[in-house]
């Protein structure tokens, strides 16, 4: 459904991403571990050129894109099929939740309002929030926050969704509440990339690993390939230290 080809880029002098390759089959739960710094985050953001790579490729079914020279339409055409959801929630502090939640729809997807409002109701029921819909963001706790990000991400229904970190914001007493919504959220079927340090969502919820490190894939496969019998040295030290 997806697929990411020889993806790189470099901040200056600094080489972050030395030629990503990734495939991503439709219903897959991909979860991208590894070191701080290895650029699992400058990766996804160059899907959806919220990062320009220097270099490389992305496919979607019949749609290729170049994504160092991909023109507005295509960035268009690929933002359509993706959402994605940010470490830090990226909310409009002076919009409800559901104004949040349906921003995307009524100005991006041109759906009217009462429509836009019916699916943004749907999608914040999903993520439990049904008493939230008229509150601000400074009215919610962080867990609250992120799940709004995640109902704006779903109410979308793009083909996939990007999750950069979305539990690393959060005081640890919150983080079990978002990652139920995106358990609930794969469980469904959903396409998902997420990049996280929750090595028990990696373990439990993904149907791939793949561990990054230094600007390279190092190594994949199911959770239990990388989990239990990792293959590469670098992997097997990464997983003694956080383990
Ligand atoms: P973490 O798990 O700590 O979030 P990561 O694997 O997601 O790490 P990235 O956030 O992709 O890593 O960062 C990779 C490297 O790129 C880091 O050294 C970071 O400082 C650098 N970097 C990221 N964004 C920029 C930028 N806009 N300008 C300059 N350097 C950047």
């Amino acid at each position: 459904m997806l697929q990411l080809k020889n993806v790189h880029k470099s901040f200056g002098k600094n080489e972050i991403l030395k030629g990503v390759d990734l495939s991503i089959d439709k219903g897959d739960v991909v979860v991208i571990i590894g070191p701080s710094g290895s650029g699992k985050t400058t990766f996804l953001r160059c899907i959806n050129f919220l990062e320009k790579a220097d270099q490389g490729q992305a496919s979607f079914g019949e749609l290729t894109v170049d994504l160092h020279s991909a023109s507005k339409r295509q960035i268009h055409q690929i933002r359509q099929k993706v959402a994605f959801v940010f470490q830090n929630y990226n909310l409009f502090n002076n919009k409800t939740a559901l104004e949040n939640v349906t921003e995307g729809l009524i100005i991006g997807r041109k759906i009217p309002k009462g429509k836009a409002d019916e699916i943004g109701k749907q999608a914040l029921d999903k993520v439990g929030l049904s008493d939230k819909y008229q509150s601000y963001p400074g009215e919610l706790s962080g867990g609250q926050q992120q799940r709004v990000g995640i109902a704006r991400a779903v109410a979308l229904n793009p083909d996939i969704i990007l999750f950069d970190e979305p539990t690393s914001a959060l005081d640890p007493e919150l983080v079990g509440e978002v990652l139920t919504v995106m358990k609930d959220i794969a469980n469904e079927g959903t396409t998902m990339l997420v990049v996280t340090h929750e090595m028990s969502f990696a373990q439990n919820v993904a149907n791939r690993v793949i561990f990054m490190n230094d600007g390279v894939v190092v190594e994949e496969g199911s959770p239990h390939d990388i989990f239990v019998q990792p293959k590469e040295e670098r992997t097997k030290k990464f997983l003694r230290r956080i383990l």
